[in-house]
């Protein structure tokens, strides 16, 4: 999601909602592989209609009952399809009609999950084939959350889907959680007027597409909470496509008819640029198509995979300046490819998105857009609250809307920043490649990024991301000098005056640096072990120093509380 500020601005209105809780639980040993959903949207009602046929993998001993989060639809039926699920689109009406639901089955539905129960996998259908299985399931009702229907800010009818985090089932049937990524296909049907957008690409159609009917679907699987839709009366403007290879990837700007002309000129003018420096830096695009959308999100942005949906106000106000695609297209890669196993990983997500932000902005217009991106993180990140707190916080994991707070963002960068000038920037680029191409498509835990970067460090960074990761806070520095001038010597005494529930931080390379009398500065980088409270450390230098100053590049997420001669 985008800049937090904008976030913080509906952390109030979001807390007010009934949020799921208590939803993280173990890998289940029931995979989704593929969600169809056919959608009925009206002009006149909030009432939405949906037929959703769920593909899935069954291993063998596992449970007997599939259940899916469903949050206050009226269910009309369940059923086994015959349908194979490799071939099978429920595009049309002729097609919907020739899937056969065998006789009903006995599924309970208490208003939040519905319990399919699925018998022996060799007799339940013929539609069992090996392990796998396909179930429609009718509903319809008002969507209380999830499906934002309502007027835009120019008094237009449009609906939106809004997901994050677990609110993908206030309408459509789903395992809604992180770890369970699954391809998805949305047929809408919508007002003849509107277009409609979702995730992946429009496939190709032997009869072409009937006025008021939509249909999306992605070849990759990506999190429930990035599977949308967007409908509305739109401004479809196509930018310069990504080429890789003999891949075109169109890049398309979907505005409200009054926003579009700004859209275009402002946050959007270098969409492409933004997309092929992430090419550059880390791998290709991961999906078919990408589609920067104006709506109605309650977040400043939402990375829903190949169809970002940014805040319309910012439009509006004309304020919308280039930093949140930046992030949102970062996520492509970074929580869509690579998406966070659970929630107390969510800085795989948003930390790396913060990251590249900066790195993205100072590939464009220079390495001061990075210093003064990191500036701004640490700032952010000591004026917070959650200081106290550690960035993989299990904490949270049954809320996370707290997550979307300074830990998983500002200092979430911070970890890859200090990362980066730790191992060096071959080895740091070398290994997000490796890491992002290691689990595109599938999930991961800080474990697993862990892993990946000391392989490629060839080192072992258990003490950089234990401190950094899972101890709180950051190192509050006091530091004293006097120069001892027979051994041409700078004496110093370095004190880590943090909290003692934040623990102690190891920098193995502190850069100091010593203006001298005549005005010049000379640097030296001593390393404070953490082992002690008190680090000493002597420094050759030929003359006195006039004054000494502490990483003054900024690489460590550290604060100087003093700093004085003895
Ligand atoms: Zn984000």
């Amino acid at each position: 999601m985008g800049c937090m500020r904008s976030r913080l601005l509906v952390l109030a209105a979001v807390a007010l909602l009934s949020m799921p809780r208590g939803s993280v639980s173990p890998k289940p040993r029931i995979g989704v592989l593929d969600y169809r959903f056919v959608v009925t949207l009206s002009e006149s009602s909030d009432t939405i209609a949906v037929d959703a046929y769920v593909t899935f993998e069954r291993s063998p001993g596992g449970p007997d009952t599939l259940s899916l989060d469903l949050i206050g639809m009226t269910v009309d039926s369940v059923g086994y399809t015959n349908a194979m699920w490799t071939n099978y689109v429920p595009y049309s009406d002729t097609a919907r009609a020739k899937v056969k639901r065998f006789a009903p089955v006995r599924s309970s539905y208490d208003g939040r999950v519905l319990r399919i129960p699925l018998g022996k996998p060799s007799t339940a259908s013929p539609s069992v084939r090996q392990n796998y299985a396909q179930v429609a399931i009718s509903y319809h009702g008002v969507p209380q959350d999830g499906l934002i229907e309502g007027t835009n800010a120019h008094g237009h009818r449009v609906v939106f889907a809004d997901n994050w985090p677990e609110r993908a089932r206030f309408w459509l049937a789903t395992v809604d959680r992180p770890g369970d990524k699954a391809r998805v296909s949305f047929v809408v049907h919508a007002p003849r007027s509107w277009k409609v957008v979702s995730n992946g690409v429009q496939p190709f159609l032997e009869q072409p597409h009937e006025p008021g009917r939509w249909w999306w679907s992605t070849h990759e699987p990506i999190p429930t909470y990035t599977m949308v839709i967007g409908a509305g009366e739109f401004t479809v403007s196509q930018h310069r496509p990504v080429i890789n290879g003999r891949d075109t990837i169109p890049l398309e700007v979907w505005t409200y008819p009054e926003d579009s002309a700004f859209a275009d000129s402002v946050p959007f003018r270098r969409a492409t640029e933004i997309v092929e420096v992430m090419q550059r830096l880390i791998a290709p695009f991961p999906y078919e198509k990408l589609a920067h959308v104006q709506s109605s999100t309650k977040f400043g942005g939402m990375e829903n995979s190949s169809a970002i949906f940014y805040a319309e106000k910012p439009y509006v106000d004309r304020t919308m300046g280039e930093g949140v695609v930046r992030h949102e297209t970062a996520h492509q890669w970074f929580g869509d490819a690579v998406t966070e196993r659970d929630w107390p990983h969510l800085w795989l997500s948003e930390g790396f998105a913060t990251y590249f932000d900066g790195v993205i902005g100072a590939a464009l217009d220079g390495d001061s857009v990075l210093v003064n991106s990191m500036r701004a993180n640490a700032a952010a990140y000591f004026k917070s609250d959650v200081t106290d707190r550690p960035i993989v916080d299990s904490g949270y994991a049954a809320d996370p809307i707290k997550l979307l707070n300074a830990n998983s963002y500002p200092k979430g960068a911070w970890v890859l920043h200090m990362l980066r000038g730790t191992i060096g920037d071959s080895a740091f680029f070398r290994g997000l490649r490796t890491y992002y191409t290691t689990y595109r498509d599938s999930t991961a835990t800080s474990e697993d990024f862990q892993r990946v970067i000391e392989k490629e460090a060839r080192t072992n960074l258990g003490w950089f991301f234990h401190q950094w990761l899972y101890q709180p806070g950051y190192p509050q520095l006091d530091v004293t000098w006097q120069y001892d001038a027979g051994a041409r010597k700078v004496v110093l005494g370095i004190t880590q005056r943090q909290k003692p529930e934040w623990g102690l931080f190891r920098l193995p390379a502190l850069t100091l640096e010593f203006r001298v009398a005549n005005g010049a500065t000379v640097r030296r980088d001593v390393a404070v072990s953490g082992d002690n409270r008190e680090t000493s450390v002597r420094v050759d230098l030929p003359f006195a120093p006039a004054e000494v100053r502490v990483d003054p590049d900024g690489k460590l997420l550290l604060r100087v509380t003093a700093i004085g001669r003895r």
